[in-house]
């Protein structure tokens, strides 16, 4: 019997993305060999790849019900309700599957029976850097949210000289320099911006520079704020609390402010006031990426973009989802490189003394085997 791969069509509102895209999928056939890949049908249809062309790459175009009764789901979204209901002992379930924000989703996948590897899991190390999804999608979103806020900014961002008057370039203040932030500030200069970047890690400063932006620099003592995983360790008390205030003037200067500040597991870190808002000029933009962890702007509401004080302040859920084929493009290839690790004698074998799975397998054999979840799961028994 072939190994069966399932891509079921995303239910989730506004998921564009496909776990799988025909190329990929066809890579998939020479590198596994004995395998059946079902799609659900139009399930590439919002990422601009139809049926017949996932037909050629050798792939069977069918119902969900056999989608979901494949030996392995490849997703992107977390599954609803009724996709883990359609989810049987054995089966393995890959994709985002949030874990650290719905943690009752992995005890559901994990009474199930269901072996459940989290992408969002995937450990930061230099092996398994071609199924790193998160600075995949990262990246995208640092991208799309300075393109966003150049649409909204009723100004330019490029400085311009024209016969009837210089126009000074757009002033951008990026707030977290991860995957996401760096992106947004590349963008920026690209378009012309003056842009400033800001984060509490050391090494982002070496980074922030090298694009060509300029380095906030508070009046905050820091210390080591990265931990072995190279993440950001959450601020003391007081420094929390310090932080917007020192923050305001930069923010008040600056034309559009894109935060991507984040902690692992941890609500975002409030960094821009409601008074930091009122002080921008009227016109000016923020683009809140941090809005699915609570947002780093205490007037941003999820998923909706809202006028306060003359500011249009976006909090998007999933930027990711308006670049559908790059986003499809990029997902699928770091799915496929995670599966086929795994996939031996044309089996999927997981193998709990490799790094990788050990780290994005979220559930096993019953029962819920990141520590992290588990510990999220009794706190809240
Ligand atoms: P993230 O999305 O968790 O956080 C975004 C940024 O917010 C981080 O840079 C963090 O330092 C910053 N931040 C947190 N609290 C803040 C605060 N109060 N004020 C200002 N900024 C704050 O992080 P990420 O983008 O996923 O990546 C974090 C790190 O991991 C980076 O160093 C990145 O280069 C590294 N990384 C390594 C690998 C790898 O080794 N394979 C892959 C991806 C990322």
């Amino acid at each position: 019997m072939p190994l069966t791969i399932g891509v079921p069509k995303e239910t989730q509102d506004g998921e564009t993305r496909v776990a799988l895209i025909p190329s990929v999928a066809e890579r998939l056939h020479t590198t596994l060999g004995d395998v059946e890949i079902r799609v659900e049908r139009g399930a590439g249809r919002s990422a601009f790849h139809n049926d017949d062309a996932y037909e050629d790459a050798g792939c069977a175009v069918t119902s969900r019900a056999e989608v979901f009764a494949a030996d392995v789901v490849a997703k992107v979204a977390a599954p609803s309700s009724d996709e883990v209901e359609r989810l049987s002992e054995g089966q393995v379930l890959v994709g985002f599957l949030n874990p650290l924000d719905d943690p009752q989703t992995s005890r559901r996948l994990a009474d199930a029976g269901v072996t459940a590897l989290a992408m969002e899991l995937v450990p930061r190390i230099s092996r398994a850097q071609k199924m790193d999804a998160l600075s995949a999608m990262s990246s995208l979103g640092g991208y799309r949210a300075t393109i966003e806020a150049a649409e909204r900014l009723p100004k330019f961002f490029p400085l311009l000289t024209t016969a009837a008057g210089t126009i000074r370039p757009a002033q951008v203040l990026v707030l977290g320099a991860g995957v996401a932030g760096l992106q947004a500030i590349a963008t920026a200069k690209r378009l012309g911006a003056k842009v400033f970047g800001y984060d509490i890690r050391d090494a982002t400063r070496e980074e922030i520079e090298s694009l060509g932006a300029k380095f906030v620099e508070l009046e905050l003592e820091m210390g080591d704020q990265e931990d072995e995983s190279g993440y950001a360790k959450e601020l003391q008390k007081e420094k929390q609390e310090r932080q917007p205030e020192l923050l305001q003037p930069h923010i008040a200067e600056s034309d559009v402010v894109i935060s991507t500040a984040l902690i692992p597991g941890r609500p975002a870190p409030l960094l821009i006031r409601e008074e930091a808002v009122e002080a921008m000029t009227p016109g000016s933009v923020i683009v809140d990426l941090a809005a699915p962890n609570g947002g780093n702007c205490a007037v941003t509401e999820t998923g909706e973009t809202v006028h306060a004080h003359d500011v249009t302040v976006m909090g998007p859920t999933n930027l990711p989802a308006k670049m559908a084929v790059h986003a499809s493009q990029l997902y699928a290839k770091t799915v496929s490189v995670l599966i086929e690790e795994f996939v031996a004698d044309g089996q999927f074998t997981p193998d709990f003394d490799d790094d990788i799975f050990d780290g994005t397998c979220l559930t096993h054999g019953g029962a819920v085997h990141n520590e992290r979840v588990r510990d999220l799961l009794a706190e809240e028994a």
